[in-house]
């Protein structure tokens, strides 16, 4: 039985992973065969050492709050390279009225912090008394801040997340389908401080109880990487996958045949396969499956994506008169920087700035600032160094640069986003062979990634087995 993913960034990986590992240990036999356009797998990761700095194209880490990711490390046999982030990442900041400003971490912290004025602190805390929202509106990220908190938490704390996590606008994003979680609170609970009194309460009660609840690191884990850079992840899984993995050889076009698929690709070789993953961004499947079904086609390429440039710069240390005990920063909404924040890249993980050195990791660009994708190195190099003097009063050239340019980095999930995924999937049920992971639908973290690849080797196992009992 041939089964195919297309696609070997994590989803695509973690998804021929799981499938070759149950496969095996449930003693079927397939002929698996995963597809990459590029020369090397990883999609949007890449950890590249350079003049002793690590600079990571893409994503630095994942949480480990969650089991996904961790779990997966395990399988592929790569525990005992993790290595977790520093103490010192949990200090985050926010650049906002010409200075950075500690992210509070405690309610007393909020009160005594200066991030949000006493008018924006006592319009949050009436977030209590906002009654729950009764229609099924997909409401934005914005809106649903501005009803339940306010203009200035938007401003100041949820709109730099947003850029943050998704280089996303709040004004555009769905609540629904970036943050389900929060959704979920405000129609559990009835709002988003009843529902942490609760299960604060709830927690209490667990403990006294003798229940384990989650450790220290609480609910937003610990960042995690390993040693040498994500790309371990990657690598670790290819390397498992290696005889199967057909890299630099794109899939063009994806044709139904009456039992699974014909894979045409870029080269003109064509190959048959039953069952077929696609874990590839949703315009690049768009175009493979033009020819048949131009309506499921034009529903993917409504998925925007965001560009964003990656400047990874190295200073010495006494370049950099901030002590850069923390994560880094992200700007304010109106804070006038032209970037959407820094990381403190050599303060997160140990060793990925040669001695006396740090590294500073800048995202410039997003769905706010689509234009930023078209201006050269040279410009963000300048637009960046900027921004250091105004946030952390750098004066000097840093001694190394590397930029990285991504016109389609991250899919953004707008107001429709689900409507649009419910539709997509029942056209998709005409097609039960075709299976979809990957960051476009539920999820742009690596958990998500890697929560989306275990459910589409579910689907690839249990149509495997049902097929084997026929
Ligand atoms: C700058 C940046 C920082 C991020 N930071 C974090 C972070 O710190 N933590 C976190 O959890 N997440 C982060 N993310 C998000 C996370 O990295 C991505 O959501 C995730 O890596 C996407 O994986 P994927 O496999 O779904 O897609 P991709 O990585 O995009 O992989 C898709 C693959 O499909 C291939 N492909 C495309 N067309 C074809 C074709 N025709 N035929 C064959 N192959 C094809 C591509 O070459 C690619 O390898 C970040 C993302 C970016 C861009």
């Amino acid at each position: 039985m041939n089964v195919t993913v297309v696609g070997a960034g994590i989803s695509g990986l973690a998804t021929a992973f799981v499938i070759q590992q149950r496969a095996r240990r449930l003693g079927l036999n397939i002929n698996l065969r995963i597809f990459e356009k590029d020369t090397c797998p990883g999609g949007k990761i890449r950890s590249e050492w350079s003049d002793g700095y690590l600079c990571e194209w893409g994503p630095n880490g994942f949480l480990d709050s969650k089991p996904t990711t961790l779990g997966l490390c395990c399988e592929a046999g790569l525990e005992e390279r993790l290595l977790p982030s520093n103490d010192a990442a949990r200090k985050r900041f926010i650049f906002s009225h010409g200075r950075l400003q500690r992210v509070p971490e405690t309610a007393g912290d909020f009160f005594r912090s200066s991030l949000v004025s006493w008018p924006g602190k006592l319009r949050l805390a009436g977030e209590i008394l906002v009654p729950r929202r009764k229609d099924d509106a997909d409401e934005t990220l914005a809106d649903f801040v501005r009803r339940r908190l306010g203009q200035e938490a938007l401003d100041q704390m949820v709109g730099p997340m947003a850029a943050g996590i998704f280089a996303g606008d709040p004004e555009t994003m769905s609540l629904r389908s970036c943050f389900p979680r929060i959704h979920e609170l405000e129609q559990q609970y009835g709002g988003l401080i009843r529902a942490l009194l609760l299960l604060a309460r709830k927690k209490r009660a667990e403990r006294r109880a003798g229940k384990a609840v989650a450790g220290a690191a609480g609910p937003g884990g610990v960042l995690t990487s390993f040693a040498g850079g994500i790309q371990e992840l990657t690598d670790g899984l290819a390397r498992h996958l290696a005889p199967n993995l057909h890299l630099a050889e794109a899939i063009a076009a994806i044709t139904p045949l009456k039992e699974g698929f014909s894979l045409q690709t870029g080269q003109g070789r064509v190959y048959e396969t039953e069952v077929l993953v696609a874990a590839v961004p949703a315009m690049a499947l768009a175009a493979q499956i033009e020819g048949f079904s131009s309506s499921m086609a034009a529903h993917l390429r409504q998925i925007p994506y965001a560009p964003l440039q990656v400047a990874c710069f190295g200073y010495r240390k006494d370049a950099v008169p901030l002590s850069l005990d923390g994560f880094g920063y992200l700007a304010a909404r109106r804070s006038g920087l032209h970037s959407l924040g820094t990381l403190w890249s050599s303060s997160i993980f140990p060793g990925r700035a040669p001695e006396g050195h740090v590294l500073l990791r800048t995202m410039f660009g997003g769905a706010t600032r689509p234009d930023a994708a078209d201006l050269s190195a040279d410009e963000v190099r300048a637009r960046i160094q900027e921004d250091l003097l105004r946030t952390m009063s750098i004066k000097q050239m840093p001694d190394f640069v590397k930029i990285i340019r991504h016109s389609t980095a991250i899919p953004q999930y707008v107001s429709g986003h689900s409507a649009r995924l419910k539709v997509l999937e029942g056209k998709l049920s005409a097609y039960p062979g075709l299976i979809l992971a990957g960051n476009a639908f539920y999820g742009v973290g690596l958990n998500d990634c890697v929560a989306s690849a275990g459910r589409a080797a579910d689907r690839v196992l249990t149509l495997l087995q049902q097929r084997y009992r026929h």
